[in-house]
């Protein structure tokens, strides 16, 4: 399969971009929804702010995939892989800031650098075979997680789940030997976690297939495939980079929660 580098942005509401090299073409939809380019094209310096690649129905994520990152937080492997979902809230854009959360919800928030899937055909009770011929590309994704409030929490849901712990980008890489990639994370320069995608205890094939046994994969959907070890916490000013083998690299700034909204509670 030829590479070809996919980027999905959004303006104007919704418009889909694939770029192949130094110009941009608009797409008439998302390529995994069999988008076709409609003939505009425009150079890079046209786009004023990246956007996160995907547009995932669903983001479903797998922890404990990786045997050194589950001993070094004192966890066994999991017998077969271990399911949650972060929310499509969650999603923050390349080169956006992840925010911390207020003090009385957490005090450890930290990093998870991790290989991401992009479904690219529906996959329904599906073999391992289907699922690697429906993977559409791979993406790299921040699974940041509230340490304190997943382990205080038997769900995983508020712990993993905020707003902007889901960062996703650069761009949907499609046609690559996903088996054996560098994943790392710095954070200020410092090398964090450095391990490799051929360390994954089940890997996206058979990860995929695990899933739609249960539940049906969409076109567009996020499968996101755990992290190696090295995870550690995220302070206030702190710049994350995230990097896979060739998939670019995912950079975030972290800041203190804004003051939240005056919400309208109406009982
Ligand atoms: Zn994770």
């Amino acid at each position: 399969m030829k590479r070809r580098v996919v980027r999905v942005l959004l303006r104007d509401g919704r418009v889909v971009f694939a770029d192949d090299g130094a110009r941009f073409s608009t797409l008439s939809a998302a390529p995994w929804l069999g988008g076709e380019p409609t003939g505009e094209t425009f150079s890079g310096d046209a786009v004023a702010r990246q956007l996160t690649p995907v547009a995932p129905g669903k983001i479903v994520c797998v922890g404990r995939n990786y045997a050194a990152h589950a001993a070094e937080l004192g966890n066994e492997v999991p017998e077969e892989p271990l399911l949650f979902m972060k929310p499509t809230s969650s999603l923050l854009d390349p080169g956006g800031t992840i925010e911390l959360l207020p003090a009385s919800l957490s005090e450890r928030v930290e990093h998870e650098v991790e290989l991401g899937v992009v479904v690219g055909r529906r996959l329904k009770r599906s073999t391992i075979e289907e699922c690697a011929a429906g993977v559409f590309g791979y993406t790299i994704v921040g699974d940041i997680t509230a340490r304190d409030l997943q382990r205080r929490e038997k769900q995983w849901t508020r712990g993993k789940g905020a707003d902007t712990f889901c960062p996703v980008g650069p761009a949907v890489v499609r046609g690559i030997d996903a088996s054996a990639l560098g994943v790392r994370c710095f954070v200020d320069g410092a090398l964090r976690q450095d391990g490799t995608t051929a360390h994954m205890l089940v890997k996206p094939p058979a990860l995929l297939a695990f899933i739609a046994e249960a539940m049906t994969l969409e076109p567009g959907d996020l499968v996101v495939t755990g992290t190696p070890a090295g995870v550690g916490p995220l302070v206030h000013g702190n710049r994350v980079r995230f990097e896979v083998d060739e998939l670019g690299v995912l950079e975030l700034d972290v800041r203190e929660p804004a003051l939240a909204p005056r919400s309208a509670c109406v009982a």
